[in-house]
């Protein structure tokens, strides 16, 4: 029994399911330099949480273009990562105490999707790749290239209404947002949902204790205090 009433999970990807080590993230600017010829500059960029077309715009910002690429970075980036997939394979990694959370929550019926800035395509090789596919549904969430969305809680909504046209009871106050950044935080206050963060990214534990989430988590093993207290 979980002592917070949760409804449903939306779980960010990168750096709070799993990591991929760098490699998609070389690939991305990689596309940016194909596309644009121009070797993106990535000093006081912070990319945590941003969506994927949000950070193209940037990345081609950084190098002189302007946003006009940014359909053609995207399919690009696309289109490289599909033809990795095997060499890519093994760099992704579910993050500490994530496939025990997810199976504890499976097995008490909360249903789990995500909520990325990542594009479909590529948040879905994340997914498969580190085995999480299921318990995570992503056909029920949102990506960074879901609906017409330019910001993450415009793609938190789509996942909530995708989760209300599949018929589950997903009241703002019993439905979670589970991330690692800042970002994820405002998502949730955006829409009124709750929020875990957790520290397996590039986010210290101090830094995410300040901003006011509901719970923050040093990682998901299952001898945290703080996860125990959340699921007691
Ligand atoms: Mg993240």
């Amino acid at each position: 029994v979980i002592g917070t009433e949760v409804t449903a999970v939306l779980w960010d990807i990168d750096g709070t399911l799993l990591t991929s080590g760098g490699v998609i993230a070389r690939t991305f600017l990689e596309a940016v330099e194909v596309v644009s010829g121009s070797r993106p500059n990535l000093a006081g960029i912070d990319f945590g949480g941003r969506l994927d077309p949000e950070i193209a715009s940037l990345l081609l910002a950084s190098a002189g273009h302007d946003h006009t690429l940014v359909a053609e970075v995207l399919a690009h980036f696309e289109a490289l990562v599909a033809a990795r997939e095997t060499a890519m394979l093994g760099h992704v990694m579910p993050l500490p105490g994530v496939l025990r959370l997810l199976s504890m929550l499976a097995e008490l019926g909360v249903p789990q999707t995500v909520v990325t800035g990542n594009l479909r395509s590529v948040g879905m090789f994340k997914l498969r790749a580190a085995g999480l596919v299921p318990p995570i549904d992503p056909d029920v969430g949102g990506f960074g290239d879901s609906g017409n969305g330019h910001e993450r809680a415009t793609v938190a909504q789509f996942a909530l209404d995708q989760l209300t046209g599949a018929g589950w009871r997903t009241t703002p106050q019993t439905c979670w947002i589970i991330g690692d950044t800042p970002r994820d935080l405002a998502c949730a206050q955006a829409l009124g949902l709750r929020c875990a963060l957790v520290a397996t990214g590039r986010h210290s534990l101090a830094s995410l204790a300040e901003l006011g989430a509901d719970v923050v988590f040093p990682d998901l093993s299952e001898h945290e205090p703080a996860l125990q207290k959340w699921l007691a």
